[in-house]
């Protein structure tokens, strides 16, 4: 960096009433560029609110390569970031707010909002890109309720590293900029490091955001919340007053899409309340959300989701039930009489499960190797389930052992033993002929969607556990890992395994 740039870098340090340091010139050279249109909605949506500063920010984890894709400085950032990741300092242009939502929560309808994050703004990217910029674990809101407003360095860590691994597996998600330690503890039940988590997303607007609107019954703030996402998210929507159905029908096309993403490459959600779905279609909220080692339809991760509401196989099934309450908040401001709006919302739901399986068949077909559709793809791909569920066979693994049966005389050994393979691989290799590709070009496309890393429950708990106990490295190793997960290199061998079959099961926790 040359003297004159540190020398601009020079600090002019204000004090705001609520105690925030605010530097201007510093965080304006990293280059945010701030817009706050969430904030022209009605003040029912927002609540202004400054994160709470903490006592010793210390940078864990930054994202350089984010960083740079948002056309931020990496340099002043890598020096100074840690203040405005941790909510000490407020960088020029940003006007905080904790946004309100409500949700369905297993079911059972509560009002919600930010209890422990503040939206920084939007920042608008130099190719104009807007992104909305949140602080998770920022301290209280007036949505805190008895929460303390704090999050805990594991689970922020664990965002990160699921999150960026998503985005490396080509499934839509919000990104991790930076978790940083806070130098305080959090009570949860033990006393545990504090951390934040810098959040980037297309925004943070969810089906709850809209479930909240309607619960106020002011058709005006719903009205203008539709205008607005509409605006933000489906600007190629054409402003008639079909509009609330035009865009029921965009948001549920986005989430077949999505959720028939998850299905591909073993990924379960575990808390798909409506405040955790997005309306722009990407994944949010990695709670309890974990990969599939063994194949079993009816996994569950989560320590608190006892029926399995929401276990893998649920969740295409869980989305629709969750668009079902778009809808319904969405009557509000239909146009003409409320049972013809309820008639049209109903047909709309109904042609989830053909856009689903519409999404879901391309992708299985590309699993197996498939570019044309045939009649019997679907079963096919089914009878392969059913195998690996029996034979308590790896998720990943099976598909990338497919791509390589393909180039090697001798099939894999753990595929043989698969009980009823034998058959199914020969109705596979017959299906395989119809197509005009020869087996190397077909493995070689297989190989581009299956993913040889995923991230691994164990590694990441181990990758966790060495970062709680200071040793940065593992997790560093593991996102780098993750960067790349459809080739086999030499660095990421050791990160292919899953969970062998009879580990004890995998729980996850909300505990955040
Ligand atoms: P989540 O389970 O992260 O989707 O959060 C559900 C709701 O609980 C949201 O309104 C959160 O803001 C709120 N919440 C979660 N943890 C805390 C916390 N430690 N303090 C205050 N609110 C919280
Ligand atoms: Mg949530």
């Amino acid at each position: 960096m040359s003297v004159l740039r540190n020398q601009d870098r020079f600090l002019v340090c204000l004090i705001t009433a609520a105690g925030i340091i605010v530097t201007t010139k510093d965080t304006q050279d990293a280059g945010w560029s701030f817009d706050n249109s969430f904030m022209q909605l009605p003040e029912a949506f927002f609540s202004r609110t400054n994160p709470e500063p903490v006592k010793h920010a210390v940078k864990v984890l930054f994202n350089e390569d984010l960083a740079n894709d948002l056309g931020l400085d990496v340099d002043v950032l890598r020096s100074s970031g840690a203040q405005v990741f941790a909510g000490n300092e407020i960088p020029p242009g940003a006007a905080p707010l904790a946004q309100a939502y409500a949700g369905h929560q297993f079911g059972h309808f509560t009002n919600l909002g930010d209890g422990r994050a503040v939206l920084l703004g939007e920042h608008v990217t130099p190719k104009k890109h807007r992104v909305d910029v949140q602080l998770k674990g920022s301290g209280r809101t007036c949505y805190s309720r008895s929460g303390d407003g704090r999050a805990v360095l594991g689970p922020m860590l664990r965002e990160y590293i699921i999150s960026e691994g998503m985005y490396s597996l080509g499934v839509p998600s919000t990104r991790s900029l930076a978790v940083t330690a806070t130098g305080e503890n959090v009570l949860r039940n033990l006393p545990l490091p504090g951390a934040i988590l810098t959040r980037v997303a297309e925004s943070h607007i969810r089906i709850g955001t809209f479930q909240y609107a309607a619960a106020l019954g002011d058709k005006n703030n719903l009205s203008e919340l539709l205008k607005y996402t509409v605006a933000r998210h489906y600007p190629e929507l054409p402003n008639t007053p079909d509009l609330p159905f035009t865009f029921f029908r965009a948001v549920l096309d986005k989430q077949a899409s999505l959720v028939a993403r998850w299905m591909f490459v073993g990924f379960v959600h575990g808390v798909l309340n409506t405040d955790n779905v997005s309306i722009a279609g990407e994944t949010i909220d990695y709670g309890p959300c974990a990969f599939l080692d063994v194949y079993h339809p009816e996994t569950v991760f989560s320590s608190i989701d006892h029926q399995g509401r929401y276990s893998f196989e649920k969740q295409p099934m869980i989305t629709q039930w969750n668009l079902a309450r778009l809808a319904e908040s969405l009557l509000l401001v239909c146009p003409g009489e409320q049972d013809k709006s309820v008639e049209k919302f109903v047909s709309i739901l109904e042609t989830f499960s053909e856009s689903y399986e519409t999404y879901y068949q391309h992708g299985t077909n590309a699993k197996l190797g498939l570019r044309n559709q045939e009649k019997e793809d679907a079963i096919l791909y089914q009878d392969l389930l059913d195998i690996m569920k029996f034979s308590q066979a790896d998720f990943s693994s099976t598909f990338v052992a497919l791509s390589h049966a393909l180039e090697n005389e001798h099939a894999d050994p753990v595929l043989m033993k698969m009980s009823g393979f034998d058959n199914w691989v020969q109705r596979w290799r017959e299906r395989l002929s119809h197509e005009s590709s020869l087996l190397p070009e077909i493995a070689k496309r297989m190989r581009s969607v299956n993913p040889v890393i995923v991230p691994r429950n164990l590694q990441v708990e181990e990758a966790l556990a060495e970062a709680e106990s200071g040793n940065i490295e593992p997790a560093q190793r593991l996102l780098g890992v993750l960067q790349a997960p459809f080739s086999e290199t030499l660095e990421n061998e050791l990160y292919r395994k899953g969970a062998p079959p009879g580990s004890a099961s995998y729980c996850t926790f909300c505990g955040t």
